[in-house]
């Protein structure tokens, strides 16, 4: 490693990700590529509130620094705009490699700047991973299984892709960045990562993303109508993103002690807003937060409830297995059922309009976890209906720069 080292490694693959209160943690440095963008964001939010220092490697093709911008004072981050298709030079311990636009409407709009993105981009950090020793995870994709004739997937299915489509350059390219992690994995002895994610909607996503979540929720917001492609009756199985005020609740009257059986016992009971929840997350690194608590009686513990894809990628990372490994939501909803939850959060009364479906759309898609869950201990708990409201909130304030209750 040529930087000054951080005083100590990686603490929580020793302590099963709970930092005993009053120990002052010292962080990984962690390179987060597409770290502006949607999934990226909140896997930053989590990593510097867990004490990491985070560089985030962006193009901002479709990422945007409003996404990050809340994290600028603080010296453990740093924004570089750069794009992965070219080489470049950092010294870290951990990859995420997230960069690439993940909506059909934007992988195609350049297929062939996506497909660079996808090999060449992702050639580039395994060099750097190799060059520094660091351990590398990919965000791959539930479309490498193409339009499955296996249903659900497992992991050991090789999917069903059309090498020459219109979607290749996503599908193909995530396959191939793939091919180069394993490759990197057993040629040069890279610790990789690979989770194939499922569709994920949330706060943060960009509103005019093309994606169905997003499309959908802004449509029935400005009362326009919903567009569906084709009959509506393809399947997608809907994950929540992550949201940080989520992972931080609050107990009343119990005292705690400082040593980490503290954290992760307890049932929530009142969660907190980002700004709060973010301050009190930099202060469970000290012992000044234990006296805290114990000067007002609260226990704070630790949801898994709401950790979503974020903490299915960072238990990855942590972990021991290489993957692949499915992380998504097993709920499996039509288009036409979406279009109907939409109409149950927002309007009633929203109108659908059927429009002609894309090329080489897959039919279905619902992943199988059991993996995940019995290699990783994650499963997503929040069902579409309690996750769409949070984000209607998010694409209601950024679309009206308001924060209307759902439904007035
Ligand atoms: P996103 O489009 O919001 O984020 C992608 C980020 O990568 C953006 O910030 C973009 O500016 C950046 N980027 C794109 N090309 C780049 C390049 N050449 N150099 C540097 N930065 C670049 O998408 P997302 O939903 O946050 O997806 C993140 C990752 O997760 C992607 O790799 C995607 O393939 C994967 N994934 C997402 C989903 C999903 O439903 N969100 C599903 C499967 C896989
Ligand atoms: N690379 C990079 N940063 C580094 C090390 C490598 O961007 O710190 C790039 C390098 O430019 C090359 C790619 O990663 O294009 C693969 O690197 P590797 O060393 O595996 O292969 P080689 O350079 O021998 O082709
Ligand atoms: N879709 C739709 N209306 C839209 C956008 C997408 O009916 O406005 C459909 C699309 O045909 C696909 C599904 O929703 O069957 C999911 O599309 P999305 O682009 O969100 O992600 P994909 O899973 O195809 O990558």
């Amino acid at each position: 490693k040529y930087y000054e080292p951080l005083q100590v490694g990686f603490q929580s693959a020793n302590s099963g990700g709970k930092i005993p209160l009053g120990l002052k943690r010292k962080g990984l440095r962690i390179v987060v590529t597409g770290g502006a963008g949607f999934v990226g964001s909140h896997l930053v939010d989590r990593l510097i509130a867990r004490g990491d220092s985070v560089i985030v490697v962006d193009n901002f093709f479709t990422g945007r620094k409003e996404n990050v911008m809340h994290h600028f004072k603080n010296p453990r981050f740093e924004l570089i705009r750069h794009d992965v298709v070219e080489p470049l030079l950092l010294e870290v311990d951990q990859i995420y490699h997230l960069a690439c636009p993940a909506s059909p409407v934007h992988y195609k709009h350049n297929p062939v700047k996506t497909i660079k993105t996808n090999v060449v981009g992702t050639l580039n950090m395994l060099g750097l991973a190799k060059r520094v020793g660091a351990r590398f995870l990919l965000t791959s994709t539930s479309e490498v299984y193409g339009d499955p004739l296996q249903h659900p997937q497992v992991e050991t299915y090789w999917g069903n892709v059309n090498p020459i489509g219109v979607r290749s350059c996503y599908d193909e390219g995530k396959r191939t960045a793939e091919t180069l992690a394993m490759d990197y994995h057993r040629g040069a002895g890279v610790e990789v990562r690979i989770a194939r994610i499922f569709n994920t909607y949330g706060p943060r996503m960009c509103i005019d993303d093309g994606r169905v979540v997003s499309n959908f929720v802004a449509q029935a917001l400005r009362k326009e109508p919903m567009t569906v492609y084709g009959d509506g009756k393809q399947t997608r199985s809907f994950q929540f993103v992550s949201d940080l005020e989520n992972n931080f609740c609050f107990e009343w009257g119990a005292l705690p002690t400082s040593n980490a059986e503290n954290m992760g016992a307890g049932q929530p009971v009142i969660g907190f807003e980002l700004s709060a929840c973010e301050y009190l997350a930099r202060l469970s690194e000290c012992s000044l937060y234990a006296l805290w608590c114990r000067a007002f009686s609260i226990k704070i513990t630790y949801s898994d409830d709401y950790c979503m894809i974020v903490e299915g990628l960072m238990r990855l990372m942590e972990g021991e297995h290489v993957g692949p490994f499915n992380l998504g939501n097993p709920g499996e909803f039509t288009m036409l059922e979406l279009a109907q939850v939409v109409q149950e959060t927002i309007d009633p009364n929203a109108r659908i309009e059927f429009k002609p479906n894309t090329e080489d759309d897959p039919h279905k898609r619902k992943p199988d976890i059991t993996k995940a869950k019995d290699l990783l201990g994650w499963e997503p708990k929040i069902p579409l209906r309690k996750g769409l409201p949070m984000m209607v909130s998010d694409f209601r304030q950024r679309i009206f720069g308001d924060h209307k209750e759902e439904g007035t």
